[in-house]
């Protein structure tokens, strides 16, 4: 049947869990997540719908809840976002892991001690990372056409500023991807690639699925061990409002990186033993092949152990804090790309 009713030229509400804005405003709301194996959740979120319409970008960040710097942007961003200067959607979602920030426990869900970026597109009847995972596939990925995912470093990290660009082999994508993270504005960029299989059924981080989806995304980490200095929340604040602006949903002018360092290639040193952490290099340092950037002691303060760098590249972070177990990550250093 033909409706009769008068068409209306405004733009539709925009709902994500409890967050419902009408066009020209801002809502917050929790997506519930309900009890399965274990303990329901509540994923702050905030909407902010535009007086006009556009594209809808996804602001994520906190899967890792002690990443302070990155969670503390997005809670100010969606303070000052203004939806009558909005063309298109903002969905922000500034703390997936609500666990770890409150009992401060770094890189992992304390509810079943998984990575909270590893398991999209997550499963309905999994633990609590699984179904929240699920829920935020879902809810936040599925309805946006772009997205950034902010990290830092975690408690026990000394990071530099840095953004990931992700190929897919989808050139049109690819381009879009790009153009992101230029407008971003973090001059040290990590190549990453996705067009390696996932496995049928495997689980993969936040960026990887929505890049899956087609959707151009952007990864970028700024803050470090527990710190949420200013430059690190600013950086992180204007790399999101460059983006929108770039995507046309604010007005104002983007000034891309012009002479970005493009990493191609990450390499990881871990501990081989415990004991006690000492660097002697910190983040954004260029380091040769085999040159020692730390070393371990035992509990007695004997030395034990040089760890050396496996590349010739720049330290992305390394460890943070004297405790270190084998196995623990040591550093990331990011070999020079062209
Ligand atoms: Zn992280």
């Amino acid at each position: 049947m033909t409706s009769l009713l008068p068409v209306l030229l405004v733009a539709a509400d925009f709902t994500v869990g409890s967050a419902t804005a009408l066009s020209g405003q801002k809502a917050t709301g929790y997506i519930v997540v309900s009890p399965g194996v274990d303990a329901a959740a509540s994923i702050p979120v905030i909407v902010v719908n535009g007086a006009r319409p556009g594209p809808v970008l996804a602001l994520v960040a906190g899967s890792h809840g002690t990443e302070y710097a990155s969670i503390l942007a997005l809670q100010k961003l969606a303070q000052a976002a203004d939806p009558a200067e909005l063309s298109g959607t903002l969905i922000i979602v500034p703390l997936i892991n609500v666990p770890s920030f409150a009992q401060k426990v770094p890189h992992l869900n304390p509810v079943d001690g998984k990575n909270m970026n590893r398991f999209y597109p997550g499963r309905p009847d999994g633990t609590q990372t699984e179904r929240v995972s699920w829920a935020i596939a879902k809810q936040v990925v599925e309805k946006s056409d772009y997205l950034i995912d902010l990290h830092g470093g975690d408690l026990d990290e000394n990071l530099r500023r840095y953004s990931y660009w992700a190929t897919t082999g989808n050139e049109t994508q690819d381009a879009a991807s790009r153009a992101m993270v230029l407008a971003f504005g973090l001059d040290h960029i990590i190549m990453q690639d996705f067009r390696t299989p996932v496995t049928p059924g495997g689980a993969v981080t936040i960026t990887r699925f929505a890049a899956g989806l087609g959707k151009p995304c952007v990864t970028a980490e700024a803050g470090h061990a527990g710190i949420s200095d200013a430059d690190d929340v600013n950086s992180l604040i204007q790399g999101c409002w460059n983006v929108a602006r770039h995507l046309k949903m604010l007005s104002g002018p983007v000034s891309p990186v012009e002479h970005p360092l493009w990493l191609s290639r990450v390499s990881i040193v871990t501990s081989e033993l415990d004991g006690v952490f000492y660097p002697l290099v910190g983040p954004e340092a260029y380091v040769s092949q085999d040159m020692e950037i730390g070393y371990v002691t035992d509990y007695f303060g004997k030395k034990v152990w040089e760890a050396t760098s496996p590349i010739a590249g720049v330290v992305l972070y390394i460890g943070a804090v004297p405790s270190l177990k084998k196995g623990d990550t040591i550093a990331h250093i990011g070999e020079i790309g062209k």
